[in-house]
Order: structure tokens, then C-alpha cells, then sequence
């Protein structure tokens, strides 16, 4: 028996990024912990990664490649060589060129996996190829959109300087679920005597665990962030020195913008009772160093982008961004540790080529012209269930002139619908080298265990496909190990005074913030720009959110077993997380006539889902809760949660809005 402890990283789409510690016996994964050596995940892991043993070795994992033999989305496939995967796709592909062009073929991926090797594996390729772009926004644009017109390029403070706050406020961010690492800092700090306070749209998961619970109306934070604003300056609680040396624009904001915010207009807005706005303004006026932790939900409306401006305009007010402790935290900014140019390779691209929103790819497949889409290769995302209006996703997948390649680990909802499904790797499988978006971390990871069965990496197909292509280039030639190794012998200011010699040891190193990062501002004007007059709104201002023609807003939050679409395969999970239940307050419910576990249907312009109800007073009257996104074979009905979810896009950097709709609710009948 030969038994090894191997480093490795979680590769999943979640802030923490954390450290692993893989037991490895006979090229089998057996136990996968939390590596206590991780600069901030220090040995523990969240409940999905746990057991990622479970996931690796799945008895679900495709292991070969597979041909289509039955309808499209009927999972009916039989097994074929590599050899003769990559001739079916190539021939193929080589048909739509000469027809219509290579535009008329479409990558479709974003962040099954984390690592900046397999994650961007296509974009050479592609580029190469001539095919479509797409627009990777389907997570967070808005946010980077609302932190830079205030804040440019400055970095977001560490996170563990959480622990030195004496306020924190977790706004529109179910941590409990989605960033459990960062509450080490919270509860270190709670320690130490702050207050925690969570602001969201219901009492989620992360209600239990802070000191006060403030629920807003979806989509009113920005009123609410103003409305502060305004009672801050009233009140006399800012800080003028710190608004006189580093703020551009307060004057104007003051005199343009917060007169119109009164406790009467935001309390109608966003729910809260004045008294209420009163005493968080207080609170929040009068501690030393409030610290924001802003998440990535309340970006997911119409509005997105301008609520999280205003909210990173509060800590401005009161000079808590000099504070350490203080200020607001969106995301790190990590991305100029590592030439990604050398990656990506947009050089490759013989023209510019056109580009399309990934959160309107029922649109795209259904109606786009000029050439349409004949061709769409998945990998490491799961359109058919997680992008926005799932009748319009599966309506263009079921095309039968549409030739889809799916490049995943398990038969998920999109890969029933391929003509030809690829085995991927875990990240167990191959190697990667990794950034996070909520720690200042980086690390490198090699293989710990073979391929499973005949599976292979995004790396290793693409490389496979640019040969069969005839693209000479040396660059498709190489290993992911060598375009690693090629990265990191490229310098970057980011990485200096990074420990070395245990980043070459397969540890995770932090990568050092600048001295000055508290006082000097990186943006155009050098301050922090509450007024950016390159902005068509010079100021922050208050946009309301999509009004909708249905009774409900639709919260389609976080699932504490799985994230996203991922880990719906583990038996574990899914007994755990029982059934697909809609929540709703007990005061609609005893209106609609609705019991608990009641059978119901959501329905919507878009189309209607199935749920079980869920009745709790944890749920503000006139929302409903649906958390999780499920595979469509988990479901009650034929469809899952994104059926109602709409292809609008936000106000700036064309992200999704899964948080912006309406819907009604009825008993389901048969
Ligand atoms: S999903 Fe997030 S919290 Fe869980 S192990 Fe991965 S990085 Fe850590």
C-alpha cells in the first residue's frame, strides 16, 4: 500500500479558495481535508468539500466519451473512442466553417474550475478558431463595475482585518454559505466586543450567527445606503478631514443628492421603520472602524451596479477607509499577480470577432443571426441549469441543427443534451495554479491522483483540438505544467515579497498589500471618487429596481449543500438538503390557502417550477425564497429555478439578474 499526503486547492467558484490536504493511497483519493497551513482557510472546509473524495471517485463520473444516440436532453448515449470524439468534432466543425463561418461556433464556459489554466484553456483556442466571445458575466460584473467608479484599482482590504472592527456589517451576504472563512476575522472581532450585523432580503443561514438582522426590501439597498448618508451629514457623524484630504465630490453629493433621502422616503423604500434607519445611522456613525462586507447578490438587479456605488461611498463618509479595521470589502483584485496575457493569448485572434452575453444565451440560440449559432462547446458550466430563462436555454439546446460538445465530469442537465460528451478531470487530476477573489492567496497544484478512467483536461483536449485543427503553434504544444512554469517566470510588483520558497513547495503564499494602500487611492483623481464625472451618473444616485408584474420577489439565494449547479451528484447532500422547497412567509401563505410541504408551482412570464412550500417567518411577506439551483432530474416538475429568471442585464458591466424578478404562486393540481 503506498499511502501519501498531497497539497491541493478547491476549485470551486467560492471566495476562500481553500488549502487541501488530499490522503492518497494506491492513486486513489481517499480522505481530502482542510490544510491547516492555509494562510486564511487554516484547516477547516465547508461541508460541500469535505468528502470531495466522494465527488472524485463518483460512481457518476463520466469516464469515456460518449456519442448521442437518443433525443437531445433524453441522456440516451453510447461510449466511443477519444479518436473518434475528436474526428466527429472536427469534421463537423470544419462543415459549419466552410457554411457559415467560424463565428457561427460558440465556447460556453465560466468557473466550474477556479484555476487560471483550466479555467481559460479555450481562450487560445477560440480566439485561434475565430469563434464567437462570450462574455463571461454571469457572476458579479456589476459589483467590480460599483467598486472601481468609487474606489478605481485600489485593493480591498485584507479580510482578517475584519477581526479588528468594532462594527461589522455582512450586507446582501449569506456568509454562512458562501464565505464561511471570512467569519474566522467576524467572530474574532465579535470576540473582542463588536457588533455583527447582517444585512439581507430574508433571515438566511447567516442570521444565526450575528447579533442584529436588518431585512430590506430586494433591490432598495442603495436608498438604504443613501438614506445613512443622509442622517450621517445631518447628524455631523463624518469625518471631514478624511472627506477634505482623500474625497472627490462629497460636497456635491451632499448638496445634490442626500437632501432627497429622507428617513421618511428610504423608510418607505426599503422597509425599515425611521427609528430603525436612525439608530443604524448612530451606530454606524459613531464606531471606530465599521467594516462592510459586501456580497455579490445584491449586484444581481437591474440596479446593480449603481447599489454597491452607493454603498461603497458610506465608509467614506465617516473615514473608515483609513481605519485599519475598517472600510468595505467587495473582492480581491489579485488578477495582475500572473501575466494572464500569456494564457489567455488574444494575440491568437486573426480579427476581432463578435461578442456575446453568456447570460443571454437562450436569446442567442434561438434568435441571434448573422451567422446563428450552429455550434456550442460546454465546458466546466452548466447552462441548462444555471443561466437565466431555462425554457429559452433548453428550446436552443433541443435544436437539432445546434452540434453541442460537452466537456464535463458528470451528466449534468446541459450534458444531456450534447451530440457528444467529453470526461473531464477533477481538479484532483490535473494541475493548476490558483488566485482567489476573496483572500490575497495564491497557490500552485500538481496532480495528486491519475485521470479517472479515460477523463481528461481542459488543457489536455484543447490541445488535443488545436492539433487536430492544424494549428501549428508551439503554444498548444506544451503542458499545462509548462505554461505554469512559463507564468511564473514571468515577474509581476504583486508577487514580490511573496514566501517563495513555500509557494515552490505547493503551499499557499499571501501575496503583500501595499503600505499605502489606506491612504492612497488608485484612481484617476487619486481620491476616492464619490463624484466621477466620467460616469453618466456623476453621482450616486438611487435607481429603483425591476418592478414586475407578479406579487412576489423571487430571492434564488445560495444552497448551503451545493454552489450553483455543483455538487448535485453527491447522494449525501441531497438527502441532507431534503427537497426543493419555495419559502414563503406564513402571513401569504395562510392567504393563498397553503400548507406546509404543500405541493405549488411558481410561475412567471417565463415559465412555471414546481417546489415544495416551505412556510417560515424567516421570509418578509410579498418575497419567496428559492435556494439552490437542482438538477432537472432532483426536481419535482420539469424545471428548475432559473425558468423564472430573466435575461435582463444590469445597469453596467452586462451581468445577470437572478435577483430581479416577480412571480405568483398556486397550488399545484393535477
Ligand atoms: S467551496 Fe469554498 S469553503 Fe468550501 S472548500 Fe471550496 S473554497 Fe472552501
Amino acid at each position: 500500500m503506498v499511502r501519501k499526503i498531497r497539497r491541493s486547492v478547491c476549485p470551486y467558484d467560492c471566495p476562500d479558495a481553500c488549502g487541501l490536504l488530499v490522503e492518497v493511497i494506491n492513486g486513489k483519493a481517499v480522505k481530502v481535508s482542510g490544510d491547516p497551513e492555509h494562510p486564511f482557510t487554516r484547516g477547516t472546509l465547508c461541508v460541500k468539500m469535505n468528502r470531495y473524495q466522494e465527488t472524485v471517485h463518483s460512481p457518476l463520473r463520466l469516464t469515456q466519451p460518449l456519442l448521442r444516440t437518443g433525443t437531445k436532453g433524453s441522456g440516451e448515449f453510447r461510449p466511443i473512442p477519444w479518436e473518434e470524439a475528436m474526428e466527429r468534432i472536427i469534421e463537423r466543425w470544419q462543415k459549419i466553417i466552410d457554411q457559415h463561418g467560424s463565428e457561427a461556433i460558440l465556447p460556453y464556459s465560466y468557473a466550474g474550475t477556479m484555476g487560471l489554466i483550466q479555467r481559460n484553456a479555450g481562450h487560445p483556442f477560440f480566439y485561434r478558431l475565430g469563434a464567437s466571445r462570450l462574455d463571461r458575466t454571469i457572476c458579479s460584473p456589476a459589483k467590480e463595475v460599483g467598486w472601481k467608479v468609487v474606489m478605481g484599482e485600489t485593493p480591498a482590504p485584507h479580510p482578517d482585518e475584519v477581526a479588528e472592527s468594532d462594527l461589522v456589517i455582512l450586507w446582501g451576504i449569506n456568509a454562512v454559505a458562501t464565505n464561511i472563512h471570512f467569519l474566522h476575522g467576524v467572530k474574532k472581532a465579535k470576540q473582542k466586543g463588536a457588533a455583527i450585523w447582517l444585512i439581507d432580503t430574508y433571515q438566511n443561514i447567516t442570521s444565526s450567527v450575528v447579533d442584529q438582522t436588518y431585512i430590506v426590501r430586494p433591490g432598495s439597498d442603495g436608498s438604504l445606503a443613501l438614506g445613512l448618508m443622509h442622517l450621517l451629514v445631518r447628524d455631523n457623524l463624518i469625518d471631514r478631514d478624511f472627506l477634505e484630504s482623500h474625497v472627490q465630490g462629497f460636497e456635491e453629493l451632499k448638496e445634490k443628492i442626500l437632501p432627497d433621502f429622507t428617513p421618511e422616503k428610504v423608510s418607505s423604500l426599503a422597509g425599515l421603520p425611521k427609528e430603525t434607519l436612525e439608530s443604524i445611522a448612530r451606530t454606524y456613525g459613531t464606531a471606530i472602524n465599521p467594516f462592510i462586507r459586501v456580497g455579490s447578490g445584491l449586484s444581481r438587479y437591474g440596479n446593480g451596479a449603481m447599489t454597491i456605488r452607493t454603498i461603497v461611498c458610506l465608509p467614506a463618509l465617516v473615514g473608515a477607509y483609513w481605519k485599519k479595521g475598517g472600510g468595505c470589502f467587495t473582492s480581491t483584485n489579485t488578477a495582475r499577480a500572473f501575466a494572464m496575457n500569456e494564457v489567455l493569448r488574444e494575440d491568437f485572434m486573426a480579427k476581432k470577432t463578435r461578442i456575446i452575453n453568456m447570460n443571454r444565451l437562450g436569446w442567442t440560440l434561438n434568435e441571434l443571426k448573422g451567422p446563428p449559432i450552429q455550434s456550442l462547446y460546454v465546458y466546466h458550466s452548466n447552462p441548462a441549469s444555471v443561466t437565466p430563462d431555462q425554457n429559452q436555454v433548453l428550446k436552443g439546446l433541443s435544436r437539432e441543427d445546434l452540434f453541442t460538445v460537452v466537456h464535463e465530469r458528470f451528466m449534468t442537465d446541459t450534458a444531456r443534451y450534447a451530440d457528444i460528451v467529453l470526461p473531464s478531470t477533477s481538479s484532483l487530476e490535473h494541475s493548476d495554479l490558483y488566485r482567489s477573489y476573496g483572500t490575497y492567496c495564491i497557490q500552485r497544484a500538481k496532480a495528486v491522483i491519475p485521470p479517472v478512467g479515460e477523463s481528461k483536461s481542459n488543457w489536455e483536449v484543447f490541445c488535443l483540438l488545436a492539433e487536430r485543427m492544424g494549428f501549428d503553434k508551439p503554444f498548444f504544444h506544451q503542458t499545462a505544467d509548462d505554461l505554469i512554469n512559463h507564468l511564473l517566470s514571468i515577474p509581476s510588483p504583486m508577487r514580490e515579497g511573496i514566501d517563495q520558497k513555500a509557494f515552490a513547495m505547493g503551499k499557499a503564499v499571501e501575496i503583500p498589500l501595499p503600505s499605502d494602500a489606506r491612504t492612497h487611492f488608485k484612481t484617476p483623481s487619486g481620491k476616492i471618487e464619490i463624484l466621477n464625472p466620467r460616469e453618466s451618473h456623476p453621482l450616486p444616485c438611487y435607481l429603483p429596481p425591476y418592478e414586475g408584474d407578479y406579487p412576489f420577489r423571487l430571492m434564488t439565494g445560495p444552497s448551503f449543500y451545493a454552489l450553483n449547479s455543483s455538487f448535485r451528484e453527491r447522494e449525501d447532500l441531497l438527502k441532507k438538503e431534503k427537497a426543493m422547497f419555495l419559502q414563503m412567509n406564513p402571513t401569504d401563505a395562510e392567504a393563498k390557502g397553503m400548507k406546509e410541504e404543500d405541493p405549488v408551482i411558481a410561475f412567471n412570464q417565463l415559465g412555471e417550477v414546481s417546489f415544495f412550500l416551505h412556510i417560515t417567518p424567516k421570509v418578509p411577506s410579498g418575497v419567496v425564497v428559492a435556494e439552490g439551483v437542482w438538477w432537472l432530474n432532483h426536481c419535482p416538475g420539469p424545471r428548475s429555478v432559473n425558468t423564472l429568471t430573466s435575461q435582463r442585464l444590469t445597469d453596467q458591466g452586462g451581468g445577470s439578474t437572478f435577483y430581479d424578478n416577480t412571480v405568483d404562486v398556486k397550488l399545484y393540481q393535477e
